[in-house]
């Protein structure tokens, strides 16, 4: 059971077991301890507990699977849909939002996401000229867990029956053993969060080194997979334009600059809520250091003049690198967009337009009219 060495205990929530994805996680991870659960808050105050990181909890779930992002007030989103498929992570990042978000423990798997794909796929196939692009990474790591939670044989064979649909796992895990055993790849694109190798060590617990991830970019490039890369947060520390041009020179090493579909970038920002959280759970962190303002949206940023010279920053290593990488800034206004990059998408359609494009481009997507 190496392989899963943070997980001590399985819990099987009332009816979970009736779950054919339920019965296969079980068999994934057999020899750790199962017990029969039911769902529970975390209370008062345990947000400065574990988050019973260590405790895999299989339940079905009754609420919408598939939402668009909410977006976030007077920022441009990217118009993504979210495919929720469980909470929480086993990787400990000090800046997580999870870490305020969640209020429920463990490791939430919802198991019955396969059985409910059909209702996904009829909305799906509802917009035939849309573009749907989902992603599973928002509330959880897309992959940490591959090999016993099986995210991509369920959900990799689906969007190759919907040919207006791209997937994007979301992850900084180095094991992709499960994905590069099934053999499709068409509209699937594996993106890795990627931040300085300074941070990376010191605020990413349990992470893979960025070697590491961009060895796993590597392969699945290799194996035929589009790529992509997150920087997010970009958090403001001691020689951080070295430290993160390091990291743009690690993806020129083992990275092809072919078919990369998206490379986002977005600063540090947090509801306030979280700064206790960050505290408490780890005193020793340094991402609180910088001098933050509350934003129009209720959370807390850097003023504009950092955000946009870390932007520019970014974006010059990244062009040096590859010009054709899909850029973006996540959550961030036109304004900062004219200054950072030179051009701006102006609002949530017309980034959502040119990151359909790029999937489009990346993918010869041929939807209907
Ligand atoms: S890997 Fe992502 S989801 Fe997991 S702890 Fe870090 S920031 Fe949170």
């Amino acid at each position: 059971m190496k392989k899963f060495a943070g997980l001590r205990r399985v819990v099987v929530e009332n009816g979970a077991e009736r779950y054919g994805h339920c019965r296969r996680i079980l068999e994934n991870t057999r020899g750790i301890p199962v017990e029969p659960g039911e769902e529970r808050s975390l209370k008062g105050n345990s947000k400065d507990m574990d988050m019973e990181k260590g405790v895999l909890r299989l339940l079905a779930y009754p609420g919408e699977l598939l939402k668009p992002c909410p977006g976030t007030n007077g920022y441009i989103c990217c118009g993504y849909q979210i495919l929720n498929t469980g909470t929480n992570c086993p990787m400990d990042c000090s800046y997580c939002v999870l870490q305020a978000y969640v209020n429920q423990p463990s490791l939430r798997v919802y198991v019955n996401v396969e059985e409910r794909l059909q209702e996904i796929g009829r909305i799906i196939d509802g917009q035939p000229q849309k573009v749907f692009r989902i992603g599973t990474g928002e509330f959880a790591d897309s992959l940490a867990l591959d090999s016993a939670l099986e995210w991509s044989r369920v959900l990799v064979p689906f969007i190759q029956n919907h040919g207006n649909a791209v997937l994007e796992f979301k992850t900084k895990a180095a094991r992709g053993e499960g994905l590069l055993g099934i053999e499709a790849r068409d509209r699937v694109v594996v993106s890795w969060s990627l931040n300085s190798p300074i941070i990376a060590s010191k605020e990413e617990h349990g992470a893979p080194t960025i070697q590491k991830r961009l060895e796993a970019a590597r392969r699945c490039q290799d194996e035929g997979f589009a790529v992509g890369f997150h920087f997010d947060p970009l958090i403001e520390h001691p020689g951080w334009k070295d430290s993160y041009r390091r990291t743009v020179e690690l993806i020129d090493k083992y990275v092809s600059p072919n078919r990369i579909l998206w490379v986002s970038l977005g600063c540090l920002r947090f509801m306030p809520s979280l700064k206790p959280i960050i505290r408490k759970r780890h005193p020793g962190s340094g991402v609180l250091r910088g001098e933050f303002i509350l934003a129009m949206d209720g959370k807390m940023r850097y003023f504009k003049p950092v955000r946009v010279e870390m932007y520019r920053f970014m974006r010059d290593c990244l062009m040096d690198w590859n010009s054709d990488c899909g850029l973006y800034l996540c959550m961030e206004s036109d304004e900062v967009w004219e200054a950072s990059l030179g051009w701006s998408p102006k609002d949530t359609e017309g980034l959502a337009a040119y990151l359909d494009q790029r999937a489009k481009k990346v993918f010869h997507l041929a939807l209907d009219s």
